[in-house]
Order: C-alpha cells, then structure tokens, then sequence
C-alpha cells in the first residue's frame, strides 16, 4: 500500500463545501506504528456536527502524508495543506505491524481508541495506543463491529452506571427507536431489565411498536400521552412493586420532564442527547419530595477516561450478545466509497435518518 483515499476537512462549514477527497502516502511502517487497513465507517451525528465546528471535540488540522503529495482537488488554490479525517467511529483490520510492536498482530480487527481519529479513509498509520483490539470480531457480522463503540457502548454503559442493574427492575426511556434506544431495549431484556420505551406519535406507530417488541421491548407508549392519568396509572400497574430508578433521555424538552416524573424516589434521569433542542425544566418537586438526581453521559469522554482493559470488557459482553443474536444489526445502507457518494451520505445525516444508519464500505 502506498497511497491512502480519505474525505478530510480544512475549515468548519456545510459538510458539502468544506468536505474534500484527499489521497496522500501511507506513512512508512516503523518499528513502533501498525498500518491498519479501513473495512466499513458509520456516518454519526456527531461526525456532522464535528464538521460544522459545532463538536467539543475537534481534530487538530494536520499535514496529511508527504506535502509534496497532496491532491490538488480541482485547481492549485484548492490544495488542501493541513486537515483533519471526517469520521469517528469504524473497524479496520491490522495488515502491518512494527517490529518492536506488541499487543497488536496482523489480522485483528480494531476500533479507534479515542474520539477523533478520522475514520472515513482507505489505510492509517500510527502508534498502537490509537486502536483496541474487538476481542472475538469476526463472530459477528462486519456491520456490528463497525457500529459497536459509540451506541451499544453508551446503551451498555447507562444501563450498568449509575443504576446497578437487579432483575424486574424497570428502566423508562424516550427517543425508544433510535439507534441507542434500540441497543437499550435489547440489552436490558438480556439482563432482565424490563423496559418502558416512548416514541413519538406517528400514523404507523403500531407497525414501530411491533418492531420494538419484537427487539424486546416490554411496553411502548407515545410521547402525547405521557402526561395523560390514564398513562399514569397504566404504568404503575406495570411497575407494582418493582423499582423504576433510571430514566435514558434521548430528547430533552417537554418529553424528558414528563418522562422524569415517572421515577420511584431517588431515581436518577441520564441525558445523553437532545433531540427537541429545547431545554430540560426540572419541577422543584421532583428535586424536594423526591430526590430524584439529573446526569450527563458522554461515550467520549467515558473512553477517554476508562483503560483499554475495561473497554475491552464490555466490548467482550457485547460482542457476545451480538453472538447470541440478542443484539442486532442497527437498520443500515450501504455507502460507496466515491466522493460523490459519501458527500451526499453526510449532507443526508443532518436531514435525518429514515433508512438507518448510514455506513460506508470499503
Ligand atoms: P438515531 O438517528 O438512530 O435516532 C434519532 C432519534 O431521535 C429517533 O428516535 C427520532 O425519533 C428522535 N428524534 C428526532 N428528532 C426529534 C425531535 N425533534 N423530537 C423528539 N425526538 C426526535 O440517533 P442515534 O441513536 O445515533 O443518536 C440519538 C442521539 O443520541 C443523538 O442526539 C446522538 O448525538 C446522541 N448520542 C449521544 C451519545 C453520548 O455519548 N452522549 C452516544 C450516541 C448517541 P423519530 O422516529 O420520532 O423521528
């Protein structure tokens, strides 16, 4: 290999006009770098806020390869000089390894181990601290080793944090049917967690709940009757005496107040998005009466600060539930990897994401 394809970016904007095709050489090997080879690359939200410079965590712009190298991308002035990788998250396999490197062999397949390593490209280069070992991969299908570290990660890791999980108990969720809630509903069946998942109304929302009961979800409710008595006394009789301690908010706003009020005392209510960008109101009650407590999760962070070994566990666990079919291949479509192609994937992703998630294939 001596050439490495990538879409990279040197300044923050609409993804259709900072986005470029770049190709420049593939570092040499040396005694302490792997070369991995890239297989298949979701497109995230976050890769498209990232691009937009609206991400906390931004790539340093680098010089890519040999200067001299650099692809001219339709004129002289265009030149790109320094950039960043799009792209956070993705498996590669290992085809070259440093003499002097250990914990890492020829063959292993591998996902980033940091935010922001640039994972919409061909080939890279670098010290083997930059990528983890998927323990057992190929057990799975390539799809799920791309997609394993950012949503069955942040699913795993809400459902095990912040409320020790004991059988019957029940955890309440919003944003059910996105690609995290999803995950949710499967572990925690896995784990023998019951689950209480809104959704947003919609004229098909019978044929949405069949599909989350089929991934396991114990109940399925709508978002505009959340509030409602009847909803209120449905979900008690649901409950009984087990504990309904945690709640995963996906969505923010009217929905994730609502949602909160659901919680036996001294629940705890994890925000990991914000879907209805509007801000969570918190009723002085739930606070005074019934100590109910408000967390942020953010995967990022939560690698950046956990070691490889514990990462390695619960990539392990979910590998195996992925294995044992009780954790599934997100909805997905398939990329091409062409400049054309991957440009109009990521302009789609601030659209939105009715065909599931969007991955590019190698
Ligand atoms: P998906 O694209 O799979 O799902 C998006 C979800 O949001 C759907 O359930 C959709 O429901 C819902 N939704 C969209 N717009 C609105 C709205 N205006 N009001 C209410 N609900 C809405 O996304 P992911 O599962 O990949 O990610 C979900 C969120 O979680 C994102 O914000 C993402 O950035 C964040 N995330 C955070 C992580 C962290 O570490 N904190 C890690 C992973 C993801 P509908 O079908 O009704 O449109």
């Amino acid at each position: 290999v001596d050439k490495v394809e990538a879409v990279v970016y040197s300044s923050y904007g609409a993804p259709s006009q900072v986005l470029k095709w770049h190709s420049y050489g593939l570092p040499a090997l040396t005694r302490d770098t792997v070369h991995v080879k890239f297989l298949a690359s979701p497109i995230n939200p976050a890769d498209v806020n990232q691009i937009q410079g609206a991400y906390p965590i931004k790539p340093p712009f680098v010089a890519l390869g040999n200067e001299d190298n650099f692809s001219t991308d339709g004129g002289d002035n265009d030149k790109v000089v320094k950039a960043a990788v799009g792209g956070n998250e993705g498996v590669a396999e290992v085809i070259a390894v440093g003499d002097a490197v250990s914990g890492l062999k020829k063959g292993d397949r591998v996902i980033m181990a940091k935010t922001g390593h640039g994972t919409w490209r061909t080939y890279a280069a670098g010290p083997p601290e930059d990528f983890q070992v998927v323990p057992n991969a190929t057990s799975v299908s390539l799809i799920q080793q791309a997609t394993i570290s950012v949503n069955p990660c942040t699913a795993y890791r809400m459902l095990k944090d912040f409320i020790p999980p004991q059988q019957g108990d029940y955890v309440i969720q919003n944003g059910a049917n996105s690609a995290v809630g999803q995950a949710v509903i499967q572990i925690a069946k896995a784990w023998g967690l019951k689950t209480i998942n809104v959704v947003r109304n919609r004229p098909d929302i019978e044929e949405l709940r069949q599909e989350l009961t089929a991934l396991g979800a114990t109940h399925v409710i709508t978002d505009d009757q959340l509030g409602s008595f009847e909803t209120k006394s449905l979900v008690k009789s649901w409950v009984g005496k087990n504990r309904l301690l945690l709640g995963l908010n996906c969505v923010g706003g009217k929905s994730a107040t609502e949602m909160a009020r659901y919680l036996s005392a001294n629940g705890k209510l994890v925000t990991y998005g914000a879907m209805a960008r509007a801000p969570l109101t918190l009723p002085a009650s739930m606070l005074i009466f019934k100590n109910i407590s408000f967390y942020g999760f953010w995967v990022s962070k939560w690698a950046e600060t956990h070691s490889k070994e514990e990462r390695s566990e619960m990539l392990a666990d979910l590998v195996q539930l992925m294995a044992a079919k009780q954790l599934k291949e997100p909805r997905w479509t398939a990329v091409e990897w062409n400049e054309k192609a991957v440009k109009e994937a990521v302009e789609n992703g601030i659209q939105g994401y009715g065909k599931g998630k969007q991955i590019v294939l190698f």
